[in-house]
Parts: structure tokens; C-alpha cells; sequence
């Protein structure tokens, strides 16, 4: 039986027991409950460890909620976009994590905080027709951890939302993946129309500038494969950045040698250029161009979620990330904490910590010290950012970045195969956070396999 079909038979009440059975807790007396929204880069790795230090001994009831049954890391979304990466066979399953972990995982889309009751609204779960698979319901916390994450930020841009893709999630890569397949197969199949591919980005962040260059390997691989007239020279990908140059985080040295490397591939980069307005031809820009596109993609700021505005009486900045004090508690309740990119958390230099993969893995462990503190009555402590540097992977072609450390004043830049090792380290990070340094061997050797026994590429 499906593990919908579970919670249709059974309601709520069932869903509760199964996470209770599933990861291995019975609960008798009532303990503290500690309830993570969000199983992303810091909200999974805080309740895998909160599940090992507390859940194990049941010493607390840790609860992770997610509005979707599989975790998988965001970096790696345009990997899936492309089909670089399968997440079929990359995902993690939250009811077998939590199961192995010692806290329970309850599906369900956080709407609502009542700090006054101390409980949180999930709603409704629906399945595809429609039909009514679980009712809203309430989960009561005795700590709140908000890890919600962001999703792209439009500003209000004309005709956005209805004719471009944000990359936020594995269901908007996969609605980029098949309208790329489905752009290659039209192209094949009348190359003599002299139309080619014709793909427009907007933002040249890291994930503007990493999805173009994915999408040179991808036409490479598919060519391999017997899509003889799809090359490089029928792909055309315009990467639009406002500012004056992409990758504005980054020194500039990093940000034109990636420039150069994208404009070798092929893409044709335009800074200083605003889009005013998408519609179903492609991008207006305010000079009164038009980027002609049939797939666009908009990738160009972030936020926390409308509904966040406000949420529970909290303080949130103007794009509704909850303000938090250093030591990762929210500004108006100590037993609210917020990490990741749904907290806006000040550095000590001045500025803000950045909506970052490392700063939710290092958030995620202040954070954890942090509860236990709470827990045992000690004194908190202050969660500073360590920037360890930034690296932009463009595919197979280059890895590029910058890498700071202790040994280092200021940033060192780096190319190259060193730079390809730092940036996969990260993720390798987030794997060994969650299931330890002989789990995360075996990943990479069945990796390893994998990348042999498998296509390059996924072509469905
Ligand atoms: C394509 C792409 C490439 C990136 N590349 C890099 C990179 O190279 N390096 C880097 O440092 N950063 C990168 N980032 C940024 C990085 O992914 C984020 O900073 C990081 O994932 C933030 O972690 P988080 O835990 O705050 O949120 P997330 O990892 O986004 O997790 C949030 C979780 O909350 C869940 N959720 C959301 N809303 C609700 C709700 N209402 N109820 C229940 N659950 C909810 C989501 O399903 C998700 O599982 C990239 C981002 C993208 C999109």
C-alpha cells in the first residue's frame, strides 16, 4: 500500500502513529517538543542531530516537518534541471532518515504560527484529484525551529511568474527538464526551419551562471547520443544580469574569468541589462530589446515566502526573513530560532549573514548547541558566519571560486580540478552531517558505479 493511501484509510491520527513507529520512539510520558520546519541544507542536518543526541534516548520528541516526502540538497537543482542528475536515485526519503535518526517526520505545508498556544498550523493534503488525504491540523512545540528556506524573488516583474521558471524546487527542475527535452526533440526534428534553441536566464548568480554551463554539457551529451544536429551552434543561452557584472558576490577577478569561460562555451552574457517584462516571446529589457526565448528561466534574488510576512507576530524584514538575534533566536521569542535562508542573522562586521548552502550547514550547528543550552538552562552562545569562500562549478568544462582560510589573509582564487574538489567537498559536507563518514564512503562509490553502469545524462 502507498503511504498516501495510509493516511487517506487512516486520517491524521494514523500518520502520527506511523511517523512514531517509523522512527522507532513510543512515546509514554509527555517530553519536550522540539518541532523543525523545513528539511533542507540546515533544518535536516539540525534534526539529525537533535534525533542522535535527543530522539535516541527520548529524551526529547524531535518532529521534522516538510511539505515534501524527499530531501534533496539545492544546490543541486540545476543539475537536475539539465538531467545531469537524477534525483530519482539522489533523493532522500525524510520517513527512512527519520527512522534511522530518532525523530519522527510529519508531511505537511507550515501556514501559520499561534505562539500564544505554542502550536503551528500544517494544511490540508490533497492528492492529484483533488481528493482530501489529510485535514489542516496542529502540532503544539515547546522550541520552534523555522528552516523554511527561500524561494526567487520576482520584484513584481510583468509576466514573470506566468511565463519564466524558478528554480526553487525538484518539481520546477523537472518541469525545466522536460521542456528542454522537448525543445531538443522540436529542434531535431526541423533543423531546416534555421530557428535555434533559444534559452534566456535571468540572474547571473551562481545558480544563472551554473545552469547555462550545464546546458552546454547537456547538448555535448545529447549529441553523443545520436542528436547529431544538436551542438553548441544550435544552442543559443543569453545569461541577463542587471548589475555591472555576474557573479557580484565574488571578487571581480573570479566573476570575469567565469564570464570568459561562459562566453567560450558560447552564452551570450549581458550585464547591465533589467528586464522589465517576460511574455511568451521572450524578455523585455528596459533599453527596449527584445531576448527572444522559448524557455526562460528566472533565477535573480530571493526571499522568504509571502506567508511569512508577520507570521505569529514575529519581527521580518522586507523580504519576510524572521529577524534573529546572533544567537539564532528570533527577535521577539527566545523558544522561536530561525536558520538558513528564512533568517535574517547580522554579522559582527556588519551586513548579513548570506542566503548560503554554508551558512545553514554552520547555522544548523550553532543552532543545535544552542537548543541544548536552552535545554539545560546554560548560556547561549553567539553564531558567527566563517565565510570559507564561494566556488561556482560551470559543469564539466571549470570550477571556479575563491577559498578563504586560516592560513590566508583575505581570498585565494582557484581553478581548475582543486577548485572542482572544494566545491563538491561542500555537499560531501551535508552527506557526512547526515549519515556519517562510512555512509557517505559507500555513496560515493555507488557514485562511482553509477556514473559507469548509467547514462550520462537523464533522458526521460
Ligand atoms: C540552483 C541553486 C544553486 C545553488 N548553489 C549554491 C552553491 O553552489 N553554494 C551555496 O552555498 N549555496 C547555493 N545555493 C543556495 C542554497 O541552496 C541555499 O542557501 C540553502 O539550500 C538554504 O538552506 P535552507 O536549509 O535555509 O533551505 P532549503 O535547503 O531551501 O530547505 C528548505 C526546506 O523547507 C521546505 N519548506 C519550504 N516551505 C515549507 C513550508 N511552508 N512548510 C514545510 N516545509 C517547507 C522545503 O521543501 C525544503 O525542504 C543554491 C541555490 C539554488 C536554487
Amino acid at each position: 500500500m502507498l503511504f498516501k493511501d495510509v493516511i487517506k484509510r487512516n486520517g491524521f491520527s494514523t500518520l502520527h502513529n506511523i511517523s512514531c513507529i517509523f522512527s522507532g520512539v513510543v512515546m509514554t510520558t509527555p517530553k519536550t517538543r522540539i518541532v523543525i520546519i523545513g528539511g533542507g541544507a540546515g533544518g535536516l542536518e539540525l534534526a539529525t542531530r537533535l534525533g542522535h543526541k535527543l530522539g535516541r534516548k527520548q529524551k526529547a520528541e524531535i518532529t521534522l516537518v516538510d511539505r515534501n516526502n524527499s530531501h534533496l540538497w539545492k544546490p543541486l537543482l540545476h543539475e537536475v534541471a539539465t538531467g545531469s542528475l537524477d534525483d530519482g536515485v539522489d533523493a532522500l526519503s525524510y520517513l527512512a532518515h527519520a527512522s534511522n535518526h530518532h525523530f519522527n517526520f510529519q508531511l505537511g505545508t507550515l501556514t501559520n504560527i499561534d505562539r500564544d498556544g505554542k502550536k503551528i498550523t500544517l494544511a490540508e493534503i490533497r492528492d492529484e484529484s483533488n481528493d482530501l488525504l489529510v485535514a489542516e491540523r496542529e502540532l503544539t512545540y515547546n522550541i520552534l525551529v523555522m528552516a523554511l528556506g527561500s524561494q526567487s524573488n520576482d520584484f513584481g516583474t510583468a509576466g514573470v511568474k506566468e511565463n519564466c521558471i524558478f528554480l526553487d524546487n525538484p518539481q520546477q527542475a523537472h518541469r525545466f527538464h522536460n521542456e528542454m527535452l522537448n525543445l531538443f526533440l522540436k529542434y531535431s526534428a526541423n533543423q531546416c526551419a534555421g530557428e535555434k534553441v533559444n534559452i534566456a536566464i535571468v540572474g547571473g548568480g551562481a545558480t544563472g551562471v551554473e545552469l547555462s554551463a550545464e546546458l552546454y554539457n547537456a547538448v555535448k551529451q545529447f549529441n553523443s547520443y545520436g542528436f547529431e544536429s544538436l551542438n553548441s551552434d544550435a544552442l543559443n543561452v543569453t545569461l541577463v544580469e542587471a548589475g555591472e557584472r555576474i557573479l557580484p558576490v565574488l571578487p571581480p577577478r573570479i566573476s570575469s574569468a567565469a564570464h570568459q569561460e561562459l562566453t567560450k562555451l558560447g552564452v551570450k552574457v549581458l550585464t547591465k541589462t533589467m528586464v522589465t517584462s517576460a511574455d511568451k516571446h521572450g524578455l523585455n529589457t528596459k533599453d527596449g530589446e527584445l531576448i527572444k526565448a522559448s524557455l526562460m528561466v528566472w533565477a535573480a534574488g530571493i526571499k522568504a515566502p509571502d506567508f511569512m510576512k508577520d507570521i505569529g507576530g514575529l519581527e521580518t524584514n522586507r523580504i519576510n526573513q524572521l529577524v534573529v538575534k546572533p544567537t539564532l533566536q528570533t527577535t521577539l521569542d527566545a523558544y522561536v530560532f530561525a536558520i538558513g535562508d528564512c533568517a535574517s542573522c547580522p554579522k559582527k562586521e556588519g551586513g548579513f549573514v548570506p542566503p548560503r548552502a554554508q551558512s545553514a550547514h554552520q547555522m544548523a550547528s550553532r543552532c543545535y548547541d544552542n537548543i541544548l543550552a536552552l535545554l539545560n538552562e546554560k548560556p547561549l552562545k553567539e553564531y558567527v558566519y566563517k565565510d570559507h569562500g564561494s566556488l561556482v562549478s560551470l559543469s564539466k568544462f571549470s570550477t571556479v571560486g575563491s577559498l578563504m582560510g586560516n592560513l590566508m589573509r583575505g581570498s585565494m582564487m582557484v581553478e581548475g580540478r582543486i577548485a572542482r574538489v572544494a566545491y563538491i567537498s561542500l555537499y560531501r559536507m551535508h552527506q557526512v552531517a547526515l549519515h556519517g563518514y562510512i555512509k557517505t564512503g559507500l555513496m560515493m562509490l555507488v557514485g562511482g558505479i553509477n556514473r559507469v553502469i548509467r547514462p550520462r545524462l537523464k533522458l526521460h
